[in-house]
């Protein structure tokens, strides 16, 4: 009678072998799984360089933004009344979490990702948005409010 039940044994601990090994190599937790999905993710983003100034390109760092990708920004109220609003741009994506060099596109001086922008935005009726960039918060020092970004 004994040894029936060592063969059982021996059947349940191969089957719990089996499963440990299945989960180690192939399922999510395995390390394998794991370095191709980064690699794949890896390869998928490739990042283009574009000309500041250009639409769909981040005028801190000139990465061409992908669909649906956003220039994190402050806009403030317009202070003459006009069409034209005071607007911070603190960067893309990219540039803010990757180490991605920042340039202000007037002055040229490195910007860390505590600098910023300063940009006048133009609503146009029915059209895009213009932006244009002053300078950063290193060269456009004057006439700046005081509102923390
Ligand atoms: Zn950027
Ligand atoms: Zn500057």
């Amino acid at each position: 009678m004994g040894i029936y039940i060592q063969i059982l044994a021996l059947v349940i601990i191969s089957i719990i072998l089996l499963w440990f090994g299945y989960t180690l190599f192939l399922g999510p937790l395995s390390p394998f799984y794991r370095g191709f999905f980064l690699w794949s993710k890896w390869e998928k983003r490739e990042q283009q360089k574009g000309e500041p100034g250009d639409p769909q390109v981040c005028p801190v760092c000139s990465i061409k933004l992908y669909k649906g990708e956003l220039v994190k920004s402050v806009a403030f109220p317009s202070i003459s009344g006009g069409i034209d609003r005071l607007m911070y741009i603190k960067g893309c994506f990219s540039c803010l979490n990757d180490n991605v060099q920042r340039r202000c596109p007037v002055c040229n001086s490195n910007l860390s990702t505590d600098d910023f922008l300063v940009s006048r935005m133009f609503e146009r009726m029915g059209r895009k948005n213009h932006v244009h960039v002053l300078g950063c918060n290193r060269c456009k020092r004057i006439n700046l409010p005081s509102s923390s970004v």
